[in-house]
């Protein structure tokens, strides 16, 4: 992030730093980047003074798109509503999202992230496909309108491309509102050449891979993936109550469990 102020200092009476906890904490800031810290020092005319300094938070899990519905979903309809009423719904907003309104929507997001003292945010990024659920021309389109929104605001990305490829456990076919979403892994491999291409010219991104979770990837499946990545791997691993139950009908065992069992967790 540029600023034309390119220097700038801080004084916090306490400050939380490496190895704990310290008074009296200068900072000096250029070019965006804290260039200096130094310890029991009285404040500096110029300095902003703060009570207390902490370092910033990363934000682990976004779906930055979301953002863009707030409002729709937070009065309940009625006694059947559950995460799974919420997911119709998101899957309706999603279907008409446009890569240029993905770019807008995360740029807000990261935005007010910025603003709330993330400093990083791990973009569990599902979108994937035009809206009939063929590919773009560059696969990984929605990522680089990710990465835009990062570049934009300034916050730190870690890219977690989700593979998402079945309804339910047991590999059942996706359903139609899923379209958006689905890869095989060949695809998935091309996106995820796409999506370091994307990230390329950002400073300090990460790229890693989400593997959504067991009702959506199998086993087979998340043993390919595995060896595509050498960054941080995530997953929905047990996200709701029916899901649970779903996986020990699958499998007798919970969803943490049969991945305690089954991948290097
Ligand atoms: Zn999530």
């Amino acid at each position: 992030m540029s600023d034309s102020r390119s220097a700038h200092s801080f004084h916090a009476a306490h400050a939380l730093l490496a190895d704990g906890w310290a008074a009296d904490v200068r900072l000096q800031v250029q070019d965006g980047r804290i260039a200096e810290v130094t310890r029991g020092q009285a404040a500096q005319q110029g300095d902003t003074r703060v009570g207390i300094l902490v370092p910033g938070l990363p934000n682990l899990h976004s779906h930055a798109f979301q953002r863009g519905m707030a409002g729709l979903t937070e009065i309940g309809g009625g006694d059947g509503d559950s995460f799974w009423s919420w997911r119709e719904l998101m899957y309706r907003f999603l279907a008409h999202l446009r890569p240029d309104a993905v770019q807008a929507i995360a740029a807000q997001a990261y935005m007010e992230m910025l603003e709330s003292g993330f400093t990083r945010v791990g973009e569990f990024h599902y979108l994937h496909h035009d809206a009939d659920g063929r590919p773009y021309a560059n696969r990984a389109e929605m990522s680089v309108q990710i990465a835009a929104a990062a570049a934009q605001t300034g916050i730190g990305l870690t890219l977690l491309p989700v593979f998402y490829a079945h309804a339910d456990f047991g590999g059942a076919p996706p359903n139609p509102a899923q379209r958006r979403l689905i890869h095989d892994v060949d695809g998935f491999a091309q996106l995820l050449d796409g999506a370091r291409t994307a990230l390329a010219t950002l400073p300090d991104a990460v790229l890693g891979i989400a593997p959504h979770s067991l009702r959506a990837v199998t086993g087979e499946e998340l043993s390919a993936l595995l060896p595509l990545t050498d960054g941080p791997i995530h997953i929905h691993i047990a996200e709701q109550v029916r899901e649970v139950e779903a996986c020990l009908a699958w499998s007798g065992r919970r969803p943490v469990q049969w991945l305690y069992e089954h991948a290097p967790v």
